[in-house]
């Protein structure tokens, strides 16, 4: 089974992503059929209904509905700064790519306390390697708690969690998808030539 790292990595690669600060609401994962609107518009489209799911969803920032045979929708607070929207969103997707089970409809909520808080841990993890693909960040060199901010769009909180995955990253052998995804990124830079804002990456055409 994949772990998350590599779940992250390889929705990355299968998606539309190629360059930083990456857009999750613009973000199409190839076999993935997700929506995300807002509070606001679902509540309008009568997808939130009932008075328990108003009053669950008017509790929450944020959550993902199975709607089963692979389709989901997420529902997002339009009142969020968009720094917060896109982490949700992230948070969101990271459920979905990880597969999480759910109770009535919500992906990663469970009868079972310890099976919800690896579930809702997990997806926090997976939101910032979707956010900041470390990899990516490594590849440019970017490793500076600032300079995650500034290149990804996360705040400070999330960017210095990020310094850890990417301290973990350096650790580990990097896999093929990894390689793929950051020849991604590389692809696009190069495209946009020299008005590209980010760093020159560390080890262009090595592998
Ligand atoms: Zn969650």
């Amino acid at each position: 089974m994949l772990n998350m790292y590599e779940r992250a990595s390889k929705a990355l690669l299968l998606s539309n992503a190629d360059t930083l600060p990456i857009d999750m609401s613009k973000l199409k994962i190839e076999g993935l059929c997700w929506k995300a609107l807002t509070r606001k518009d679902a509540k309008h489209r009568g997808i939130i209904e009932n008075e328990e799911f108003v009053s669950y969803a008017d509790k929450h920032t944020g959550f993902v509905l199975d709607l089963l045979n692979g389709k989901y929708l997420i529902i997002v607070d339009e009142c969020l700064p968009m720094t917060e929207r896109n982490y949700i969103i992230a948070h969101e997707i990271g459920h979905i790519i990880c597969c999480h089970t759910s109770l009535h409809g919500v992906l990663g909520k469970s009868n079972d306390y310890k099976t919800e808080h690896f579930q809702e841990r997990e997806a926090d993890i997976c939101a910032l390697l979707l956010l900041a693909p470390p990899c990516v960040l490594d590849d440019y060199g970017i490793s500076e708690y600032e300079d995650i901010m500034k290149f990804t769009g996360v705040s400070e909180d999330h960017a210095k969690q990020i310094v850890g995955e990417l301290q973990r990253y350096r650790r580990t052998k990097k896999t093929a998808t990894e390689k793929a995804l950051c020849k991604k990124f590389r692809a696009k830079k190069k495209r946009k030539g020299k008005g590209a804002h980010l760093p020159d990456a560390n080890d262009c055409e090595s592998d």
